[in-house]
């Protein structure tokens, strides 16, 4: 996981930059972001940004659930 081919594209719906990083669509959806129905998602740099930045966020929301 997380090595990808060169010049492909990130699966998130409408975007048509290089992918840099490939995951697993599930938590690519998870994460909120729109792919395809592969089992693989390619993001580009900003998409992968994005995806980090929700996850942390889901992160830090069971934190609290749990810790209360
Ligand atoms: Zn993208």
């Amino acid at each position: 996981m997380g090595r990808i081919d060169k010049g492909a594209k990130c699966s998130v719906s409408g975007c048509v930059r290089e992918a840099v990083r490939s995951l697993s669509a599930e938590k690519v959806k998870a994460a909120g972001l729109k792919v395809g129905s592969e089992k693989k998602a390619y993001l580009c740099k900003e998409h992968y940004k994005e995806y980090k930045k929700k996850t942390r966020k889901d992160r830090q929301l069971e934190k609290w659930r749990y810790s209360g």
